[in-house]
């Protein structure tokens, strides 16, 4: 048996020509031979929908603060995107795992993926590499965000966040 977690490349056009065979394989299990018992089940709906969002911005631990990661939601407000995190922030408690992106979290592939305060450590890259447009702010140059990104900005995310939104809000700024 092979699966492929959604999201993880492009889907193609379905192409009719193509036939599968189908092949009864009795397994012949029953309740006595199988490890596992299903004891409990619970189906909740997620909090966003990380797949339909074709602007993400997504903080991770150097957010610093809960407090902080409001910077996240505002900056994402203004441009009508998904708030996205690292695994680092959903362990910090900065946002809710429903936002994980990344190996463990949901695989994303928007138009515009602004990553700030994330290192872009392998689990995390193979979540959002994909993407069309990366935007990286870190305040560290050598981090590996930046090898994915396609524009970065070296820089504390808590001055580069206000300036970026006042930009965005009313197009001034941009040289301040
Ligand atoms: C099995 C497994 C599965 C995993 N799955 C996932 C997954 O699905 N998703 C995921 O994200 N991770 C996953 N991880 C964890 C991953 O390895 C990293 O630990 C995690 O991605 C790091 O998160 P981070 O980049 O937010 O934090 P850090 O690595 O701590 O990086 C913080 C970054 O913020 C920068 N920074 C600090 N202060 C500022 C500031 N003021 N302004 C701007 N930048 C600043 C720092 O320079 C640094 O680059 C997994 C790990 C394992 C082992």
């Amino acid at each position: 048996m092979a699966t492929v977690r959604e999201g993880v490349m492009p889907m193609p056009a379905p192409d009719p020509a193509r036939q599968g065979q189908v092949i009864d394989c009795p397994a012949g299990l029953d309740g006595l031979v199988l490890p596992l018992r299903l004891v409990h089940s619970e189906r909740r709906r997620r909090k966003v929908n990380l797949k339909a969002a074709r602007i993400i911005v997504a903080g991770g631990a150097g957010v610093g603060s809960k407090e902080n990661f409001q910077l996240i939601w505002d900056l994402a407000s203004c441009l009508g995107a998904a708030v996205g995190g690292s695994r680092a922030a959903v362990d910090l408690g900065y946002v809710d795992h429903d936002h994980q992106v990344g190996q463990t979290g949901t695989t994303v592939r928007p138009a515009l993926y602004i990553a700030c305060g994330i290192s872009g450590a392998v689990q995390h890259r193979a979540g959002m590499s994909e993407s069309a447009r990366i935007l990286a702010i870190n305040t560290d140059r050598e981090a590996p965000i930046f090898s994915v990104a396609h524009y970065g900005i070296v820089g504390d995310l808590k001055e580069v966040i206000p300036r970026l939104i006042k930009v965005i809000r009313t197009g001034a700024g941009a040289k301040t």
